[in-house]
């Protein structure tokens, strides 16, 4: 009853402003960011921390993002680098329902979707300035099997524990794995975006209440410190490039 492999799949990239990765700090200037996914093989099944980005989806919505993904970089052409198919894959785990962390969804209709309940009720009905964000919604459908995050740790397997930190998104949920032996790793998900906002505590121009996010943010920095975490920053590209990528694992 462990976690056997950690693969790390590409889901490949996007533009945003560097003004919406740290939030209020000084000029923007386009900035090339990666999305990629976390693929747990455990022995209680297969697991997916998000999913990463549709291409098809942000050329329609968000085409300003200038979406970069090849066939390889989906879903299915990343399962298969690690010897698995789409219908392997038991449960995804959503930090959010943002569409750069759902959108290979589409590819995995027969998983349990776990995700927070009022992050689904944002998701489905959202504000205004939320609307872009949760553009994509494929993950929804009336056949969709939903187990709901709830309160501020979830034991989900042995070995792994999803921690609630909102503020980025109303029912954000970061992942620790801990493993004998080995350094545990920490995926904050959008809790922050990159080494350089990690460092300085800024939050992303991307959030449902920024105090909460920051609050999020400390804890998770915290806890980083207290087990000696490796972090695994979700939009960095020298951080993305400083990581193993399926087909290799951890
Ligand atoms: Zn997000």
């Amino acid at each position: 009853m462990s976690v056997k492999n950690v693969w790390l799949l590409d889901s490949g990239s996007l533009v945003i402003d560097h003004s919406h990765i740290a939030w209020n700090i000084g000029p923007g200037d386009p900035v090339r960011f990666p999305v990629y996914s976390v693929l747990v093989e455990h022995s209680d099944g297969l697991f997916l921390f998000d999913s990463g980005f549709d291409k098809g989806t942000v050329e329609e919505f968000l085409a300003f993002e200038l979406p970069e993904q090849t066939e390889e970089q989906t879903i299915p052409g990343q399962l298969e680098k690690c010897g698995f198919k789409p219908s392997d894959v038991t449960a995804v785990i959503n930090s959010h329902l943002h569409f750069d962390h759902c959108g290979g969804q589409r590819h995995l209709p027969d998983a349990t979707t776990w995700v927070d309940r009022d992050e689904l009720r944002h998701c489905l009905v959202p504000e205004g300035f939320e609307r872009l964000g949760y553009a994509d919604k494929v993950f929804h459908r009336p056949d969709s099997t939903y187990r709901w995050l709830e309160g501020e740790e979830v034991d989900f397997a042995d070995g792994i524990r999803l921690l609630r930190t909102p503020g980025h998104t109303v029912g954000h949920y970061s992942m620790l794995i801990e493993r004998d032996g080995q350094k545990p790793m920490l995926f904050c998900a959008d809790v922050t975006y990159t080494q350089e906002t990690w460092d300085n505590e800024w939050i992303a121009g991307f959030h449902n209440d920024p105090t909460a996010n920051l609050e999020s943010l400390r804890k998770v920095k915290h806890l980083a410190e207290r087990l000696d975490a490796q972090v695994f920053l979700t939009h960095d590209m020298n951080a993305w490039e400083s990581y193993r990528h399926a087909p290799d694992s951890y």
